[in-house]
Formats: C-alpha cells, structure tokens, sequence
C-alpha cells in the first residue's frame, strides 16, 4: 500500500503526510529570519554610532583647528598691526633726521660737515632720547663711513659699505627708501636688526643713510610676553629671513624660510596665509599664521602646537568615543547574548527534536519546508543535502521516490495534503511503506498556515497488536477464526448484507471426535482437526467464512443464491468432503457431522437469534441420529424448551418414582431358553404418555439425574430378580455418567446386599464410552465391580470405534451386539461378516454374545447358524413389566416366538 492508498483514521483532513505550502521563491531574503533581521538592525546601529562619532570627532577637531587659526590669525594680525606702528615709531627718528639733511645738504661732501659736529650730536641724542626709544641712531656718508652717531661724539670709525641695504641703497635708485636686516653688528657683538633709511638730496641724489637697529632679544622679549602656551611667535624679513622667535631658537635666527609653504603662499598672495605645517624647526605639526606688515618689509609669524591646541579636543573626543563605544558594545552584547540564546535555544531544540521517536516535518503556508529531523531523514533513508530547509515539499516527496520509500504519484499526493489542509483539522493516518513498514502519520496545522507532521514508526506495536489480535481471533490449533471473532463477522455480515444477498449460518458438529481424541491420543485429535478444518476451508467460497468454534464444533457463514436447494447441495458437499478419509499419523479415519443450518433472511434477524438457531438445528440433527443436517424450524425452539420441560418433569418422576422398570428375556440360543432379562426403565409421563429412554436417558445424564435413576432401576431389578427362578439373570444398563464419581461400586454392593441377590446374578452393561472417557478410572471401577462378583457386558458393540482394543484391555463376560448389525444381517451381507467375526473374536476371549434387536426368525437361524449364544429382541418379547415378565420365567411354560 501506498500512501495515497491510506488507511485514515482522521477526522477531517485524510491526508497521511503533513507538507502544505505555496510556490515561487521571492528571492535571496525570502527566508530570512527575524534574528538575521535583528542582527542587521543591530550592526547597522553600531556602524552608524561609529560614523556618528567618527564624523562628531572630526568635526570637532576641525572646529577646534579652525578656532585655533583663528585666535591664531587675530594674534598675528593684532602683531603686524603693533610691529607696523612700533617700526613707524622706532623710524620716526630716522625719518626726520633724513628728511631734515635732506633740507640743509645739497652735496654729498657737505654731510659730513653738518653731522660731524659736536651740535649734531646732542641734536641727535636729544632725538633718541625725543622717542623714547634709546636705540642709537647713526648717519653714514656716501662712502659707507660713519659720521655721526647718538652714541658718543666723535663717532668711532665704522664702515657699511659692504652691508646689503648700503649698496641697494647706493646703486638702486627705485631702492626703497626703508630697508632692514639682520646683520652682526659692527659695534657690538651680537645679532642685531638694522633699519635703514637712505638720505636724498633735493635732486634726489644719493647723500648717505640713517641707521638705527634694535636686538632680536627686544623684540623675543616682547614676544614672549604675548605668545599662546604652545605656540611661538616670530619677526621674518619679508625676504624669509627670521629676524627673531619666541621660543628664541639660535639655530633658526637669520635662516632663510622663504621657500616654506606658507610663506610661498603668504608672498603670492596678499601677505597672508595661514596653514598647518610640520616645523622645519622641530618636526611638530603645527598652525601657522603669517602676515605682512603695512609699511616695513617684515612679516609677523605666529604658530601653536596642533596637538597641544587639539588636547581639549582629544579629551572630549576620548569623550564621545567611549560613549559611542560603550553604546555599541551594549549593543554588541545585547545581540551577542541574543544570538547566543537563540544559538543555545537551537541547540536545545535540535537536541529534542533529534532525540524523540518521531519524525518531525514543519511546513510553511508556501509547502516549503521549515523544519525536520535527523529522525525523519533516517526514517525513509533521505540525504540532508536535499530535505533542508527551504525544500518543497513536492521535491522531497520526489526525493521520497528516488530512495524507494514512496511509491506513488507525487502531484496527486500533494494535492491531497492541499485539500486536507484546507479543512485546517487535524488528522492522523497510518501508511505502509513499500518495505512493509507502518507509519502513523499526524498532521496538526499550524496558525499562519503550514502544518507539522510527526511520523512513527509503529510497525512492532501493529504487529503486536496483530498478534494479540491474532491470539484473540483466531484458533491457535487450526488457525481459523475462533468463535469470538466468527460472532463478529456475523455481525459485520448482517449489517452490510443488503435484502438481495442471501446467506446462511452452518453449524458443523464432528460426530465421532471425541471417541478419536480419547483413545487414539489427543495428537491424532488434532490432526483430525486440522485435517477438518483444511477440508471446510478448500470447499468453502472465498466470501463465505470459516471458524471453530470450540472442541468439534465448527460454524460456517455461507453465502448462497437464496434457493434453498443450492444450499442444501453446498451443505451435503461439506457434509461428504468431512466424510472422506483424514489421514492422521499412522491413522486413516472417517468421521461424519452433524450440521445445523441457519438462514439469515427466513429465520432470524439478530446475530445472536441466528446462531442460536443453526445451534438448535444442529443439536437436532445429532438427535435425529447423527450424521445429518438440518435446517432450523420455528419448532426446534420450542423443542428445546420442552426439553427444559422434560428434565423438570423427569426429576419430578424420578422423586416420585413414577418411572418403572420392565425387564426384556434373553434367550439361551442353544437350549431355547430364557437365561435372564435386561431392566429398561420406563416413564409414562401424565401428559406426554410413553417417553422412550432414548430422550429422557440423555436427558438424566446430562442433568445429573441418572445417578439417582440408575441407582433406583438397579435396586429395583435386583429385588425383582430375587424372585426369579435360580440361575435366572437380571442385566442393568450402566451409564458412563455413572462413572464419573467412582461411587458405582458401592452401590452395587449396597443393592446386591439389600436385595440378597448373588452378585453372579447381577449382569452390568456398559458401553465402549465408559472406558473412552477415562480409561484408567473406568477400568479401576470395572475391576471393583468384578472383584464384588458382578458380570460385566459391553453393550452396543460395533457402534463405536475401539471396541477391539478395549476387548483386549479389559476381559468382559459378554459382548452384546447391537442391533444395527442384527438389522442387516441377512445371508451374505458385510454385517454378516462382522457378526460372525464378533463371535470369533469373542470366543477368543472367553466371551459369550447376545445378539441385540432380533426381530425374525431368519435373524434367529443365522445367528443360531453363526453360533452367537444368546438373542434378545421383539421376535421373543419386548420389554414388559415385571408381573408379566414374571409368568414367561417359568421353565415350566414354553417359549413362544411373536411370528
Ligand atoms: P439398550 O441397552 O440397547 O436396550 C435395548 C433397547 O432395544 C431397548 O430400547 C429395547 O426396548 C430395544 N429393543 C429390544 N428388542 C428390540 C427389537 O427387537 N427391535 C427393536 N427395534 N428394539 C428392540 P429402550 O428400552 O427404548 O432403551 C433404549 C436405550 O435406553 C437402551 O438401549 C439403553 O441404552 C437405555 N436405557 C434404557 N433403560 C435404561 C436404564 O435403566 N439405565 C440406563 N443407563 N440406560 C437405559
Ligand atoms: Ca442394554
Ligand atoms: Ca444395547
């Protein structure tokens, strides 16, 4: 079976296997999860507190920088503007000194005349000392010689000629009227600042200079009174030359920096730039700021420490970044631990899911797979490359048909699973899989749609339950059906037989079993059994349906064309199949049946009415003498009631002793004379009239009653035959029930003690089913019963199947040959045969015989002929009260013969 082919057990959705979704991909992201979603919010939150701050940071700096260029810029320009008025100042002196020569002198010859003068030296002292500024001043003649200076008088001899400004101011008339630099000096012995002022005649003719200088130490001193912490301030000739630094830097003093950057910017443009320079000085990085003066060709310098003017800025920033970090750390680890939790979550739930005993299939509302197990994937023998997440379900079921572990077709399969989904119930199902393996299969839909399967392997449990079942329904001996599970078919069967099917309830009963059972051996018993019950199977329809019911009892349920001929001619072909020869071990047996017949339609509508009725058919068939059937007739129940009936009346007749006992003469065949009687009880019921013992001794033995019978008839022919003539017998039937308690003995002995009666006087008949029920008791009592003195006779032999072998076992005084055979016997006929054969044997063993039922006078010769002993029969006399029975002992009176 397939697993479209499925046995559900669902309610609503029929489906075995729990794969629901919907088609199209929708791209790369279709299956991300929420925790990828989560992670990327959560990195995206970081980058951007990162760029954030990044971006913060520099801004910062920038701000910072720019505000350090700024203060920086304002430093330098306040500086120009301050070194502009102080030149203009310091020059002055100069200025006027020039400006006034310039008045009074007309040649070059003539200045040194004017200014060599003891007068001009106080003018010029006074004009020093005028300005505040106590630098000296000095005036040069054309030569470069020195001819006056505020210093002293006479001046000392100094020459310039060779100083730069001297010559520019000498040789190049567009010169500027102001030059200064940096020179050694002559007078003194370090550096010092020379501003120079050239002095024209009224034609512009060249008449000498005016120097005054100041010190680089003025002016750093004076620096370093306003330099910024970190920075440095400077005086640069426009040329690049440094004039003077704060942080004073010998080094550097005099250096030319016009190749700088900034200062190549500063020349370019306007006399200003400003910019952030590594220092040729130190290697720092740092803002510099440069810018002209007005009126002197010197430039004011200033630059700070970058580092030290961003040290705020790192703190705030270190700030800011460790805020920032701190948030994206939390961050970090929020998503860490959540990422964690999940990944342990996972753990644990994979671990669950792998360990339990189901398969487990999660689908989504688009038959895409969402989860599965290693149990599933091991369950049908299918690669984890294929069964993943994401796969569809249509694909794994192809994936299913590839291994072998579905066989069936795919788009049918899923469709299915579709149309049960859409119930939105549960189910559950059992398959069977192409290796015979039983899959329960429960589907349970899941909100959102999609649906989880688990899957079970139940294969053991079912074929336990089979078993059990197995053990409950059906007979371990045969292995048919055993009555439990034939009531339940019947049940079945009458439910879904519709008015046109026709069928009918066989009882088939063994009628010799229980002779076979007990003296060849329960084994060949059950030989027979078997052989039986394959004997009904073979000749029995497929739709008709055998079981046993229990010991020798078999039942049938047999569908026919609803023509009561066709079933009697099915029922007579099971009857003569059971009739041929069963080969049993060493044995071949016949056996015949008794078969009760119960129709569905005609005679009953519930099961139980139905089996009840083939039952009472049945247990007609075997009254009416075995080997028959019979179908069930309104009557038969009443029949049994009466038979409850009887019973009570016969406990009430025997209570009351309205059974009587009439004694049958036996015939000495030889002498012609009477030998003895056999006591046969007889019960005239009040209503009912003569009731024959061959129903009411069943009746006694199956209710208990014949021990209480038994014991009365044998009392009472023990008294009678007390009245007999000597050497006159008196034979009593013993039943088989009778033997049962072992009391048998003991109440022979009582009623051969109470009647006075010689026990040699007293025959007990019993038949060959005393010893076949319990041989080892039966033939305990047989030996007590001899023992007292009793003679035994086997009575009916021939009927029953081993007599032979009892007559070697247990050594009786008379065989009784029953009646059957006296019935045939005619010249030459097989029960001849046997007569004859019986007698021999009997005369083996010292036995002698009675011939039962000899009803003609032919019977009487033959079996005179065949040298039976004795003869019992109609042909004599029947049974007859002991009164009149008493009148035919007499020797005197002659026998008389009916014909
Ligand atoms: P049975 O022991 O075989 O008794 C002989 C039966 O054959 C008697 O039937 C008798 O009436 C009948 N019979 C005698 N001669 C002829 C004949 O020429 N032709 C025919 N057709 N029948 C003849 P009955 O009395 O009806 O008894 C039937 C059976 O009932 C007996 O068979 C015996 O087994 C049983 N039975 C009768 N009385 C007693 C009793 O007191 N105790 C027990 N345990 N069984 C009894
Ligand atoms: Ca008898
Ligand atoms: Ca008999």
């Amino acid at each position: 079976m397939t697993e479209d082919k499925l046995s559900s057990t669902s309610s609503g959705m029929a489906a075995p296997m729990a794969y629901f979704t919907a088609p199209q991909r929708t791209g790369l992201l279709a299956n991300a999860g929420p925790v990828f979603w989560a992670c990327l919010c959560g990195l995206a939150l970081v980058a951007a507190i990162v760029t954030g701050t990044a971006l913060t940071i520099s801004n910062l700096r920038q701000r910072e920088i720019q505000r350090g260029q700024e203060n920086l810029q304002n430093t330098v320009r306040l500086l120009a503007r301050h070194f502009d008025r102080q030149f203009s100042d310091f020059e002055s002196v100069e200025r006027s000194v020039a400006n006034d020569l310039a008045q009074r002198i007309s040649s070059p010859n003539d200045l040194k005349g004017v200014v060599s003068s003891e007068t001009y030296y106080h003018y010029l002292r006074s004009k020093v000392n005028d300005s505040g500024d106590f630098a000296g001043v000095n005036v040069y003649g054309v030569d470069g010689n020195r001819l006056a200076s505020s210093a002293q008088w006479p001046a000392a001899p100094v020459n310039l000629s060779d100083r730069k400004y001297f010559q520019a101011f000498k040789t190049t008339p567009e010169a500027s009227a102001v030059m200064i630099q940096l020179v050694q000096s002559r007078l003194s012995s370090g550096m010092t600042i020379v501003i120079a002022r050239k002095i024209l005649g009224r034609d512009g003719q060249f008449l000498g200079m005016v120097t005054r200088s100041t010190t680089p130490d003025m002016i750093e001193s004076f620096l370093s009174s306003i330099v910024p912490t970190d920075g440095a301030l400077a005086l640069l000739h426009q040329d690049g030359t440094l004039l003077a630094r704060f942080p004073h830097s010998e080094r550097a003093l005099g250096q030319n920096f016009a190749a700088s950057p900034l200062y190549a910017q500063a020349a370019s443009s306007d006399g200003r730039a400003t910019m952030q320079i590594v220092s040729p000085l130190d290697g720092q990085e740092r803002i510099a700021s440069v810018r002209y003066l007005d009126h002197y060709p010197v430039a004011v310098l200033g630059t700070i420490n970058t580092s030290a003017l961003l040290a705020n800025w790192k703190d705030q920033a270190r700030l800011v970044a460790v805020a920032a970090g701190g948030a994206s750390a939390i961050i970090l680890l929020i998503l860490g631990f959540i990422l964690h939790y999940l990944r342990r979550q996972r753990q644990r739930l994979r671990l669950a899911v792998n360990n339990m005993r189901q398969g487990l299939l999660l689908f989504d509302a688009s038959e895409r797979l969402i989860l599965c197990n290693d149990v599933y994937l091991e369950m049908f023998g299918l690669s984890s490359r294929i069964v993943q997440p994401g796969t569809k379900l249509h694909e794994i079921m192809q994936h299913r048909i590839d291994v072998g572990s579905f066989v069936g077709d795919v788009e049918r399969h899923c469709e299915m699973i579709r149309a049960a989904s859409r119930t939105g119930q549960s189910s559950q199902a059992v398959v069977e899989t192409p290796d015979g393996r039983c899959i329960q299969v429960k589907n349970q839909p899941v909100k959102n749609g999609g649906w989880v399967s688990t899957l079970e392997d139940i294969t053991v449990q079912r074929r336990a339950e089979e078993r059990i079942w197995k053990l409950a329904n059906y007979d371990v001996l045969t292995g048919l059906p055993n009555r439990a599970h034939f009531v339940d078919e019947l049940r079945r069967e009458l439910e879904v037989s519709s008015n046109i099917e026709h069928f009918a309830v066989l009882f088939v009963d063994t009628d010799e079993f229980k002779a076979v059972n007990d003296s060849l051996g329960h084994h060949v018993g059950d030989e027979l059994l078997e052989s039986i019950a394959e004997v009904l199977r073979r000749c029995l329809a497929p739709s008709d349906f055998v079981a046993r019911l229990g010991g020798d009892e078999f039942a049938i349920i047999m569908h026919y064309s609803g023509q009561q001929e066709q079933l009697a001619a099915l029922v007579q072909r099971i009857q003569a199949a059971i009739r041929q020869p069963h080969r049993c071990g060493p044995h071949t047996l016949s056996v015949d049946a008794s078969i009760g017949v119960a129709i569905s339609k005609v005679d009953g509508l519930s099961c139980e009415e139905l089996l009840r009725a083939a039952d009472l058919a049945m247990y007609e068939a075997k009254a009416s003498g075995r080997r028959t059937y019979q179908f069930f007739e309104a009557g038969m129940e009443k029949k049994a009631r009466d038979r409850k009936l009887l019973e009570s009346d016969l406990r009430q007749a025997i209570e009351n002793e309205d059974i009587e006992v009439h004694f049958q003469p036996v015939l000495d065949l030889r002498s012609n004379e009477i030998g003895g009687c056999e006591a046969l009880a007889r019960w005239v019921h009040p209503e009912r009239g003569y009731v024959s013992p061959a129903d009411f001794i069943p009746i006694a033995e199956q209710s208990g009653l014949i021990e209480q019978l038994g014991d009365y008839v044998l009392r009472r022919a023990c008294l009678e035959a007390m009245t007999w003539p000597d050497q006159m017998k008196v034979a009593v039937n013993v039943s088989p029930a009778q033997f049962k308690t072992g009391a048998l003995p003991l109440k022979v002995a009582s009623a051969l003690a109470d009647s006075g009666l010689s026990p040699g006087s007293l025959e007990l008949e019993i038949t060959e089913a005393v010893l076949i029920r319990d041989a080892k008791t039966a033939l305990e009592t047989l030996y007590q019963l001899r023992q007292l003195g009793a003679r035994l006779a086997l009575d009916d032999f021939g009927t029953g199947y081993s007599s032979l072998s009892y007559l070697s076992k247990f050594p009786f005084d008379k065989i009784k040959i029953d009646r059957s055979f006296i019935n045939e016997l005619s010249d030459g006929s097989r029960s001849a045969g046997i007569v004859r054969a019986v007698i021999a044997l009997a005369a083996e063993h010292r036995m002698s015989t009675t011939a039962e039922g000899v009803e003609t006078e032919q019977q009487r010769n033959m079996l005179r002929h065949l040298q039976c002993d004795e003869m019992q029969g109609f042909l004599l006399s029947p049974a007859k009260p002991a009164a009149e029975i008493k009148k035919m002992l007499n020797p005197a009176v002659p026998v008389k013969f009916a014909s």
